[in-house]
């Protein structure tokens, strides 16, 4: 299929409540096990660029090889821009061929966010009816020892919400629920504020989304570690609270790094195995496939399996 618009994907998910995930990728192995992934699950999916991987990859490259993979699959998928920050950003992608894209300014005061916004969904809506995903409040663990008042002040507000919806113009909102980016993403306990996705989500009706929603696979990092890596304290969300998460509105679960850390411990295992080798496919090509198996998990997990 030509690549799809992502608001198109998101009705269905929004109606039937189930989420679709977003896997982030800067080259051809993570492109091909998210792709290949949703064909073998039949589920929809959103691949993904930041603006590093683009400077990484090459947009031009980037986009060429994801229209060519998608075409060669019969499941919707939808080319994102994760966390743009200006709108040069916005346009770059739009006129590139990108079928959404996120507008972070969340680091902004309000009334600056919601202008840069306005400038984004007035942009994309205008060139192809290209999906906006916008973002309110601070990404962030809440630790157990923090105060309301500073809790409150980094998650996303829901009467601050219906405002920023309605004055940007933005498809689907990023919230800011307790959840972290990288791999420690919870000092103690996992302390999602699911009551707060609830309400905001009953408030505004539209997509949610999840950043910084992966597991952070207690094998894959004892793994690392055995083979020589250092990663230690690194925590993540667990099978209940996507399952919670969803439940309670959101439709977009953006997850890279458990793809990030599943490749590095299988590639890690392998170079330490076999000191002969060195052609790169026997190391690349076991890394895509474990990180396929991730994403198919994911994808059963987050209920969009089966729904393309
Ligand atoms: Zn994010």
């Amino acid at each position: 299929m030509p690549l799809e618009i992502l608001g198109k994907m998101y009705e269905k998910a929004n109606r039937e409540r189930y989420a679709i995930g977003q896997f982030n990728f800067s080259n051809l192995e993570f492109l091909q096990s998210a792709v290949e992934a949703a064909e073998e699950m039949k589920s929809p999916v959103i691949v993904a660029l930041s603006t590093g991987a683009i400077k990484y990859g090459g947009i031009k490259n980037l986009v060429a090889l994801t229209r060519t993979m998608a075409e060669q699959v019969s499941v919707p998928v939808a080319l994102h821009l994760d966390h743009g920050e200006k709108l040069d950003d916005i346009k770059r992608c739009v006129d590139a061929g990108f079928t959404s894209v996120m507008i972070d300014g969340s680091h902004h005061p309000l009334e600056e966010n919601i202008a840069l916004t306005r400038q984004a969904a007035d942009y994309a809506h205008s060139h192809g009816g290209i999906t906006v995903e916008a973002e309110l409040g601070r990404l962030g663990g809440i630790e157990d020892d923090i105060k309301v008042d500073e809790r409150d002040a980094r998650l996303t507000d829901p009467a601050e919400a219906v405002r920023f919806v309605k004055e940007s113009g933005c498809d689907a909102l990023a919230v800011a629920v307790g959840t972290s980016h990288g791999a420690y993403k919870f000092k103690g306990e996992n302390r999602i504020d699911f009551e707060r996705i609830k309400s905001i989500k009953q408030l505004l009706g539209i997509p949610l989304v999840l950043h910084g929603a992966s597991s952070v696979d207690a094998e894959s990092v004892a793994q690392i570690n055995q083979y020589g890596g250092k990663i230690e304290g690194a925590k993540g969300l667990d099978a209940e609270s996507y399952t919670r998460a969803i439940q309670n509105g959101i439709n977009k679960v953006n997850i890279d790094t458990d793809l990030r850390l599943k490749w590095t411990a299988v590639l890690r295992k392998l170079i330490a195995e076999k000191p002969g080798e060195f052609d790169p496919r026997k190391f690349l090509g076991p890394a895509r496939d474990a990180v396929k198996e991730v994403i198919k998990q994911k994808m059963t997990l987050l209920g969009s399996a089966g729904k393309a």
